[in-house]
């Protein structure tokens, strides 16, 4: 075979979508498209993927190929089909694609290499038992009692740099404790692979429900690229859905298939109850493996060792052959969205690598997604319906507490924020030895300070956010660039001294709690809580084991636990971004206490749910007491009509932000009427523009922010005034403008 004299080759890199390459010698390996090229680029070396070849007429000043370094190609012809699909779909160039969708460690234009890494873990020596010696032994040391008490309530360890990079713990700090030998830092190798260390399960050998089966016959039944909505109530037996067909797919037609979970770190269960099964069959692709490691699982797939991937959104590029099925499980969940271009949404990726591979798709949800639902309604997927808890478990009795209600001459800290009766559930699980879960979705201690004087709020410096107050160690945090400062004392307005906390969070009911109940084993779990990607587990699994009376936490708490002795789920308020100006407020709400509240009752003890609300006449808090899916699509569909929003309608986001706020809003402005202009010269594009209008969060990280919506019943013409849009309207370079194109946005701030 001789080698083509042209290649076609798509970069890395935003500028270049594609390229023309000459092959000036033979090279060592066959160059077929989706093979791994190295060339110059800017007197650089980088990678390129071939593309295929193409003729010499008319290529314009072709530059060598440097190295093929793959013996076979990276992509399989499939693999470039789907990423051309997704470059088309979200109009990214097609080399941001590849990269998303190949290990990082083939990114790079060398070879990989494994790796071994070490980190320093900060870890607590001795303990201070009583109030007498943490003064004796701190003084006036306040950061140090603060960095101690902040490890404590950290289980007695954490890794250095996150203490340091994300808490705000200066290295002084650190040295002066392990002075006082109260701490060593120890260095020990990152542990990249939990998974391979936690003791396997038994596999579950239920008989399945009636309705399980019906599910299970249909999925053994299915057309190729046929997609099913499994509709399951909180506890209905999903997982062993999704095994059975996994059994079918892998073992009995020797077919591979993908798993797709929103975040492997906050379901460990859920994945072990696949490796219980398929044991090393299975490839787990974690956040917190090392380049290396996921090189190693990317290869395993490859080759056809491992069978099955399971993941969070990118797991949906792995490289099987005989694709025979894909699960998303939690298909509601944002997080399958990339934040970051290409803005690919992994759901619908997954059904369009299915189709082109004629594998099968299971969407599984208790709540599932209006777009999902709209389409099982139109007939679109086919739906399959779990209506009933499996096993022992009963759908919890939901209560609710109607905050408006509270008499405020009475209120104690503690009644403020925990109602008699969620007092009362509290105290009994406590008596009983049972379990209790308790949702506050707002990290920190409290989210905002504001002078009681003259109401000045103190807000980060370079976002339009409040700074939210946090305790252990004691500052102001911006949640989106993570600026700090200490905590004002007085106010920078007015001269005050009197600086007020509004907005409960987790630090301080965490604190409440442990007032109340001493003795009462609490884990907290929040995203200041897991430093390490592993730390969810472990505060999972002292869970699982009995250890903890007490699990508070943000939304990370609501996702797939399956906790028997859990016998108590409380919200300590529902109302926390029900009121957010987003078109999906309503529907992430109901979503987020439907899954809370099913946490409760999964075992032969029952379970009751309490939520504390101002607004219990909200459908989205009044469904999800009632379990009612169906009540609540019937009253969200209606406000999705006038304005059209999804599922009515296909949505784009397109922000423009730069540093100067004028400029932002006049190149939004422009582009918005630009794109106006454009579909009333071309009749036949149902396209509408609204908008411009600067985004709600109007300044993130010192960027000013304005936004403006296409929609359109037609994908196609959506994508035709995108392309159009991003080749002729000209953005200016001043001030750093960035335009960002979301399709099918999962939010709109
Ligand atoms: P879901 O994902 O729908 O919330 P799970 O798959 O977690 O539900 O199942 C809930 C519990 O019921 C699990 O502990 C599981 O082992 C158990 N289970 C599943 N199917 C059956 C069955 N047919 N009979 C008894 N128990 C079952
Ligand atoms: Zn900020």
């Amino acid at each position: 075979m001789t080698a083509p004299r042209f290649v076609e080759v798509a970069l890395p890199l935003p500028v270049f979508q594609t390229f023309t390459y000459a092959v000036d010698h033979e090279p060592a390996h066959p160059l077929v498209p989706g093979t791994r090229v190295i060339v110059p680029v800017r007197k650089r070396r980088a990678v390129g993927i071939c593309l295929g070849t193409v003729d010499q007429t008319g290529v314009k000043s072709p530059r060598p190929i440097l190295d093929v370094p793959d013996a076979d190609p990276i992509f399989a012809e499939r693999m470039l089909a789907l990423c051309r699909w997704i470059a088309d779909y979200y109009v990214v160039p097609l080399g941001l694609v590849l990269r998303s969708a190949m290990p990082s460690a083939l990114a790079g234009a060398t070879r990989p290499t494994p790796e071994q890494r070490t980190e320093r873990i900060a870890v607590l020596t001795r303990r201070l038992p009583s109030l007498e010696l943490r003064d004796k032994t701190f003084g006036r040391a306040v950061k140090q009692r603060a960095l101690y008490e902040l490890l404590e309530s950290l289980g007695g360890r954490s890794p250095a740099t996150h203490l340091m990079e994300h808490l705000g713990v200066s290295r002084g700090v650190l040295d002066a404790l392990v002075e006082k030998q109260l701490l060593t830092l120890q260095e020990s190798v990152v542990q990249r692979d939990p998974f391979a260390l936690r003791r396997p399960l038994a596999p579950e050998r239920h008989v399945p429900s009636a309705p399980q089966r019906v599910a299970i016959d249909a999925l053994m039944a299915a057309r190729p690229g046929e997609v099913f909505l499994l509709h399951g109530v909180t506890g209905s037996g999903k997982t062993l859905v999704y095994i059975e067909l996994l059994r079918e797919i892998v073992d009995r037609r020797n077919q591979t298939a993908i798993v797709l979970v929103p975040e492997i770190a906050l379901t460990p269960q859920t994945v072990d109850r696949f490796r219980a099964v398929f044991g090393d069959r299975i490839a787990v692709l974690h956040s917190a493996l090392s380049d290396g490691e996921r090189y190693d699982a990317w290869l395993a797939l490859k080759r056809g060792e491992k069978r099955i991937a399971v993941g969070a959104r990118s797991a949906i590029f792995a490289p099987l052959d005989t694709l025979g099925a894909v699960i998303v499980d939690e298909e509601h969940e944002g997080s399958y969205k990339n934040g970051e271009t290409p803005r690919y949404h992994a759901r619908e990726v997954s059904v369009v690598r299915a189709r082109d591979e004629g594998a099968i798709v299971v969407l599984g949800s208790a709540t599932p997604s209006l777009e999902s639902w709209h389409n099982a309604d139109g007939g679109k997927y086919r739906l399959l319906t779990l209506p009933e808890r499996v096993g022992a478990g009963r759908m919890p009795n939901v209560s609710v507490v109607d905050l408006r209600k509270k008499k405020p001459e009475a209120a104690t800290e503690f009644s403020s924020v925990v109602s008699d009766s969620l007092e009362r559930a509290l105290h009994e699980r406590l008596e009983r030895e049972e379990q209790s879960i308790l949702l506050l979705n707002r990290r920190g201690y409290a989210s905002f300070v504001q002078c009681a004087d003259c109401g000045y709020v103190v807000s980060c410096p370079n976002c339009s956010i409040t700074l939210t107050y946090h305790r252990a160690p004691e500052r102001l945090i911006c949640h989106y660039c993570l600026y700090q400062t200490p905590l004002v004392t007085r106010c920078v307005r007015c001269g005050g001294s009197t600086v007020r906390q509004r907005g409960l969070g987790t630090q301080q009911v965490e604190r409440l709690l442990g007032e109340r109940w001493p003795a009462a084993r609490i884990a907290r779990m929040d995203v200041d809580t897991t430093s390490g990607k592993w730390a969810h587990a472990e505060i999972l699994d002292r869970v699982g084991r009995g250890e903890v009376d007490i699990l508070l936490g943000t939304q990370m708490i609501a996702k797939g636990l399956d906790f028997p002795n859990v016998t108590l789920v409380g919200v300590v308020d529902a109302d926390v971004g029900i009121n957010l100006p987003d078109f999906r407020a309503s529907e992430r709400s109901f979503q987020l206490l439907s899954q809370v509240a099913g946490r409760a009752g999964r075992g032969p003890k029952g379970g009751s749910v309490i939520i504390q609300t101002r607004i219990p006449t909200h459908h989205a808090v009044r469904c999800a007491i009632t379990h009612d899916y169906a009540s609540f699509v019937a009253e969200e569909l209606p406000a999705r009509r006038n304005p059209s929003y999804p599922p009515y309608t296909r949505l784009v986001n397109v922000i423009v932000s730069s540093l100067a706020e004028e400029p932002a809003a006049e190149v939004a402005i422009a582009a918005a009427d630009w794109l106006r202009q454009l579909i009333i010269s071309a009749p036949d594009l149902p396209v509408t523009v609204v908008g411009a209008a600067p985004c709600p969060i109007d300044r993130i990280k010192r960027r000013w922010r304005w936004h403006f919506l296409l929609k359109s019943d037609h994908p196609g013409s959506l994508t035709r005034v995108l392309r159009y849009f991003l080749e002729r309207f000209d953005v200016p370079t001043a001030y750093d403008m960035r335009v960002v194109i979301d399709r099918d946005p999962v939010s709109l701030l």
